[in-house]
């Protein structure tokens, strides 16, 4: 089976968020099925450096609209996988973030290199392919690359069916009118049931509107985006679709997060499994001297790894957040997002020296840290299509403090669930609600029997990608007998 997996990002060289990762892990997970999957992303400086041999294998022209004639390079990755680079200097060659310029503002021309990105999937897919390989399946993931299945609606000669995954409906790749002509596709796709979106084109929209399946990253987010309060304007649409929209948790890379083997846990931190837990409080005091916390064993240690945005609820732990120092206990918060959300945190750890540090910024060494070196992990989003974090916590023996949203109420049991519970959940998004389960937290923890066994139940748990890319396979298999 055929498979070209199209992303805007891709672990390790490319990756803001989760869709990174699943872009390095599953199409890997796939090949060990058997499947021959090859992944499309844009040639972005960092994977242009890593690799400098990569071959043109074709020049795409004639895409249609203002879109330019791009050339694919072909790359091999040291697992054995292939990539398909992008490359068109103009729109990839550019520092820092995919989606951003310097300022922290969309590039304004995100229209046209993310509608590249998709037209280019939907050519390989098509007869006008001059590549030899033509896949038998399109997988989109999110807006950058949703406008494909659009393209092989619209345009003649395609041949492959056509999937779009969600990793977040919250970004829907929102252009104005003229972006229709820009990309290149007809005027007869401009009404509701093609690719507008409320007197807008929304790319994410055309991807659900025309794929042959559509898949996100968790069953609970799978029907929580089809009710109205969830569905942020697609609820609708989503409903209209629910014949083919599955969810599908998503694994994690089970190799780079094992406290067994984990290289980023250098002296002085240790390795442990689960019959080893009590190497963890060598971890606890390393990463306190580290980043200038108190050298105190007897306090509960809660840490946060998180974009810093309004979704990851993190604004309701900045404003408990003196309380719970208080119960007494301390806080480690790692992450980058909103300025004012950065603010609040690097104000809570001048005013509590010792007690709170915070580190504004993107350190994937110190994330491996805090898994492995705090007592609770906490994770309060508003919603979760899926999360990694608290899936790495669970394999950390860290048990995370979740709300009851997507891919969180997936995967964490509530410590009142006396056989399988691996944390806390809460149900609403109020500080109230955060505080409640992380005190409860902070009076579980001094049970250290309680404590491991809810360790222990998380560590147990399989999060490898075998399952779901099993999924992933009887889902193609499913598209293609259609
Ligand atoms: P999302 O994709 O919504 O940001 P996920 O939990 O699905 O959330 O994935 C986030 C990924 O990014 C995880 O691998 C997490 O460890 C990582 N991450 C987020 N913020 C930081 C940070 N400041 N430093 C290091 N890693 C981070």
């Amino acid at each position: 089976m055929k498979v070209l997996f199209a992303a805007s990002e891709i672990a390790p060289w490319v990756k803001t968020g989760g869709l990174g990762d699943v872009a390095g892990a599953l199409p890997a997970a796939l090949r060990q099925q058997g499947l021959d999957v090859r992944v499309l992303v844009p040639a972005y400086p960092a994977l242009k450096a890593a690799f400098p041999h990569a071959k043109e294998v074709a020049r795409p022209h004639w895409l249609g609209g203002l879109l330019p004639s791009p050339v694919l390079l072909q790359a091999h990755v040291p697992d054995g996988g292939t990539l398909l680079l992008l490359d068109y200097p103009p729109y990839y060659d550019r520092t820092g973030n995919p989606y951003l310029n310097a300022d922290g503002h969309d590039w304004l021309d995100n229209h046209l290199r993310f509608g590249l990105l998709a037209r280019v999937a939907a050519w390989l897919g098509s007869h006008s392919t001059t590549l030899a390989w033509r896949p038998q399946i399109v997988h989109c993931n999110d807006w950058q690359t949703s406008l494909a299945p659009a393209y092989m609606h619209y345009l003649p000669g395609n041949a492959a069916k056509s999937l779009v995954t969600v990793h977040n409906l919250a970004f829907q790749g929102l252009f104005d009118y003229a972006s229709l002509f820009e990309l290149g596709l007809p005027d007869n796709a401009w009404h509701p049931g093609g690719v507008e979106y409320y007197g807008r084109l929304s790319l994410l929209k055309a991807g659900l509107q025309f794929a042959d399946a559509i898949t996100t990253v968790s069953p609970t987010y799978a029907r929580e985006i089809q009710t109205d309060e969830e569905g942020m304007g697609m609820g609708g649409l989503l409903r209209h679709r629910a014949e083919v929209l599955t969810g599908i948790l998503n694994g994690i890379d089970t190799a780079q997060w094992d406290p067994e083997t984990d290289a980023m846990l250098r002296k002085p931190f240790t390795r442990y499994g689960a019959d080893r837990l009590e190497a963890r409080a060598a971890n606890k005091t390393a990463l306190q001297r580290l980043t200038g916390l108190e050298d105190e064993a007897g306090l509960p240690l809660f840490g946060v790894v998180s974009r810093l945005t309004h979704q990851k609820g993190v604004d309701l732990l900045a404003a408990i957040a003196a309380k719970v120092l208080a119960l007494p206990a301390q806080l480690i918060v790692l992450g980058t997002g909103e300025r004012e959300l950065e603010d609040a945190f690097r104000l809570l750890a001048h005013a509590h020296p010792g007690r709170c540090a915070v580190t504004v910024g993107f350190d994937e060494v110190q994330a491996h840290h805090i898994e492995a070196g705090v007592d609770a992990f906490v994770m309060p989003s508003r919603f979760e299509p899926c999360g990694l974090n608290q899936m790495y916590s669970l394999r950390y023996g860290t048990p995370p403090i979740v709300r009851a949203t997507g891919g969180l109420a997936d995967t964490v049991i509530d410590a009142a669930d006396a056989k399988r519970g691996n944390g806390f959940v809460f149900d609403e998004p109020t500080a109230a609600d955060l505080f409640a389960a992380i005190r409860r937290a902070a009076n579980a923890w001094k049970d250290q029997q309680l404590w491991q066994r809810l360790q222990r139940n998380g560590m147990a748990r399989d999060f490898s990608w075998d399952a779901p890319a099993l999924r992933y396979v009887e889902l193609y298999s499913a598209l293609l007998a259609a």
